[in-house]
């Protein structure tokens, strides 16, 4: 079965009646690009730097992040790489950077939040991303967005990071776009907003699903209640994708729920043509997607938004793929 599905990474990812769902990688380092690759990886929808900035004692410089992230957007060739800028705070700690003690941590210090505080931190990771777009496909993306105000303010350190690079005469593709993680209720919310001044969206599920059912997403006493199926989640979804739409930008989904085959319905329903994921779920993905038809996936998928509970709509994504193998 494992040979079987490897022979399937040179197959281009397309629906029965040729719709062509884009499979892209989930990678925290060069290592994570190779494997991506060679399950058939259309390029990186999200690159985690934050594994950069752990296991050590100090924060990486730019030479250092430089010299990753032109391997990575060199080894990619023509195929997009979305960098995305350091998310830690929450679950995620360096030991060499004090975070403050919180009562809840994912509700505080972290992501987006830690470099528009730490600008000369984030300034030197933009420049170093800037750097490495040079050399291939390379696009930046803000995690932890929750309003207009903080895109602004990043890409004010972003003009920045390039004055510097103009005045040391370092090339980049000063056209480079900029997008925003959708993962905070918040984000979705507001998207039609948002995707005025952001070049494109990925929504992250695994945040999304936690901050608006309320489910910290590593506590196991409520394993039982984080739903990605659940009614709320597939509304702000539809929000999100609507807003990319109307706005005319590319909405992609980086969450641990585009790596489940079962939503393939959900994403040709939605219009979703685009989806990064770890790596050892990519062959599983195209899998379904060679296996499915675009027409009668978007049926399924529409009716799961007329089903009220998240067991329903599982279960109706269940039966529908046991239908499909
Ligand atoms: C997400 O929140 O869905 C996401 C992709 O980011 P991370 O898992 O790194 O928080
Ligand atoms: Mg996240």
């Amino acid at each position: 079965r494992k040979e079987q599905l490897q022979l399937l990474a040179a197959v281009e990812s397309v629906t029965k009646d040729g719709v062509h769902v884009r499979l892209a990688g989930n990678i925290s380092s060069v290592k994570d690009l190779e494997l991506a690759l060679k399950y058939g990886a259309e390029g990186v929808g999200l690159f985690r730097t934050e594994f950069l900035y752990m296991d050590r004692s100090s924060f990486p410089g730019e030479e250092e992040q430089f010299e990753v992230y032109r391997q990575v957007a060199e080894k990619a060739g023509t195929h997009p790489v979305v960098i995305r800028t350091l998310d830690i705070g929450g679950d995620k700690q360096l030991e060499y950077f004090e975070l403050p003690e919180e009562d809840n941590p994912v509700l505080g210090y972290r992501a987006i939040r830690i470099s528009l505080d730490r600008r000369e931190l984030f300034q030197t990771q933009l420049t170093a991303i800037l750097r490495a777009s040079a050399y291939g496909n390379v696009k930046i993306m803000y995690p932890m967005i929750s309003s207009l105000e903080e895109i602004r303010e990043a890409n004010g350190i972003l003009a920045d990071a390039k004055r510097d690079l103009d005045a040391r005469s370092i090339s980049y593709n000063s056209q480079i776009q900029v997008g925003i993680m959708i993962e905070v209720p918040a984000a979705a919310a507001i998207a039609d907003l948002l995707a005025e001044e952001a070049d494109f969206f990925s929504i992250g599920t695994n945040d999304l699903v936690q901050y608006v059912l309320a489910v910290d997403r590593m506590n196991e006493k409520i394993a039982h209640l984080y739903h990605p199926f659940h009614p709320a989640v597939l509304r702000l979804l539809r929000q999100t994708v609507q807003a990319a739409k109307s706005a005319g930008i590319p909405v992609s989904v980086c969450g641990e729920m585009a790596g489940d085959e079962k939503a393939v319905p959900v994403w040709l329903h939605l219009g979703v043509s685009d989806l990064s994921m770890s790596p050892q779920s990519l062959l599983r993905v195209k899998h379904r997607i060679l296996n499915s038809t675009a027409e009668e996936s978007k049926g399924v998928g529409a009716a799961c938004y007329r089903l009220p509970t998240s067991d329903q709509i599982e279960a109706e994504l269940i039966r529908f793929g046991h239908e499909m193998e």
